[in-house]
């Protein structure tokens, strides 16, 4: 039964002073209690009140770790059914399948492969996180070579999935004891490959693709194990979103144990564009790890922006710093640019340019991170703004011509905006697709 936040503030010391974050320590209590909140943040609690509230107030959803050679990826502990509610915090992890069947030639292709799965997208490198490497073999020595190759090669976490105990702990085993994969195995090999995961601590996934007797496993084998996954195993779509959505729901709204545990889903599919669009609706549904075999950059990359476009904070728009940025080597001639301090906003801009190798400024007025509708519908991008910013960033020494492009969308406010700051004022195109060929076919200093 979950704690009250006056039970939990019983506990507390009461000092109120803040270094949780929060203004008060009955603040604090109702966020524990609320699942918002770990313990941890507060660090003048006594190890006597940690260890009275620390089940009653664990998140409804519990946090594991897949360690790998460089580093691990952390799923679970989330929160919130809606992202709007809060925000979801530890992103679902995209792993990229392995079959052990495969050559050395043909898996260190795949291992470079899934190494050049990273693409910077608004000021942010995005990546593949987990290699899944699988026993379609049969042969656990095969299996164990294949784990390695690829733990050597990728350097990322790994997932283990085989119907044999003997062959994931032979895996398990060779990658060292400081990495702790995720063991997946087939229903007949679960006990054994429990026995394991609670002596060598590995994190394990139990499969079925009924919740109920999920459920009982995950009751029978939490005890021993304290870091585990769920999966219906391989479904068809909605029948994956209807697991992740009850799952869930029982978890953070029931607060059903059995079931607070991240889950792992496979959006297998040999058209890569099907594969990308099951494991972006299973991420937007709530997955804790998905498992893709296509390495097509084109498909791979939907799915990161999914979950990129997922995992921001709704409380904290994603912005730039507001400033003139110089993009290639601008001279004084080269155009001025406005836009707003909203990241996609701003590195549209910045991509337009950068891809066609033009030079120019950009000057992101400060909107709180809007976009440029929003900040004009809002008042925020206007004349006045865009001014003070011009004259805060000192435009008029970085460029002589004394003209700036608005964007297209603005173009009512290029009257006043003239008025305001005595530049010349420019409307561009509506869409940043199309300042590249604006520049070199209508711009003239
Ligand atoms: Fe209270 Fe602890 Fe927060 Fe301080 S850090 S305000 S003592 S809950």
């Amino acid at each position: 039964m979950a704690l009250t936040g006056l039970a939990i503030f019983k506990h507390l010391p009461k000092t109120n002073c803040k270094e949780c974050g929060f203004p008060t320590c009955l603040a604090f209590a109702m966020k524990v209690a609320a699942g918002q909140e770990g313990l941890d943040s507060c660090p003048t609690m006594t190890d006597e009140a940690r260890e009275a509230l620390s089940a009653a107030s664990a998140p409804p959803q519990k946090l594991v770790k897949i360690v790998g050679p460089n580093g691990e990826v952390a799923v679970g502990q989330e929160t919130v059914m809606f992202r709007h509610d809060e925000t979801f915090h530890n992103p679902s992890g995209v792993a990229i399948q392995v079959l052990d069947t495969l050559s050395d030639e043909e898996l260190k292709a795949r291992c470079q492969a899934i190494k050049g799965l990273t693409f910077h997208r608004v000021g942010t490198d995005i990546s593949v996180d987990l290699a899944a490497v699988k026993n379609d073999s049969g042969d656990p020595a095969k299996f164990a070579a294949a784990a390695k190759a690829v733990s050597e090669q990728t350097e990322l976490p790994l997932v283990l999935i085989s119907d044999d105990a003997a062959a994931l702990e032979q895996a398990a085993q060779g990658l060292g004891d400081a990495v702790k994969p995720l063991l997946v195995p087939s229903e007949g090999a679960l006990e054994a490959t429990a026995e394991l995961a609670k002596t060598g601590k590995y994190p394990l996934c139990v499969t079925n693709d009924d919740l109920e007797a999920l459920a009982g496993l995950s009751e029978k084998l939490s005890s021993g194990v304290p870091e585990l996954v769920l999966s219906p195993g391989e479904l068809p779509g909605p029948k994956v979103i209807e697991f992740l959505t009850m799952s869930r729901r029982a978890a953070l709204k029931k607060k059903f144990r059995p079931l607070g545990f991240p889950a792992l889903v496979y959006a297998v599919d040999s058209d890569p564009a099907k594969a990308a669009i099951r494991a972006s609706s299973y991420i937007s549904r709530y997955a804790g790890i998905v498992v893709l075999d296509t390495i097509e950059p084109w498909a791979v990359v939907a799915v990161l922006t999914t979950r990129q476009n997922i995992y921001t904070d709704p409380r904290k728009p994603v912005q730039v710093e507001p400033k003139l940025y110089e993009i290639g080597s601008p001279t004084d001639s080269d155009p001025l640019l406005i836009t707003t301090n909203f990241s996609l906003s701003y590195y549209s801009v910045e991509g337009e340019l950068t891809a066609a190798r033009l030079s120019a400024r950009i000057l992101a007025v400060d909107t709180e991170g809007t976009s440029v509708l929003t900040a004009w519908a809002a008042d925020k991008f206007n004349p006045e703004t865009i001014t003070k910013a011009l004259n805060d960033f000192e435009a008029d020494k970085a460029v002589k011509h004394h003209k700036v492009v608005i964007p297209g969308h603005v173009a009512v406010i290029s009257a006043g905006l003239a008025d305001e700051s005595g530049w010349e004022v420019l409307v561009g195109p509506k869409e940043a697709s199309g300042i590249a060929s604006y520049i070199k076919n209508d711009w003239k200093a």
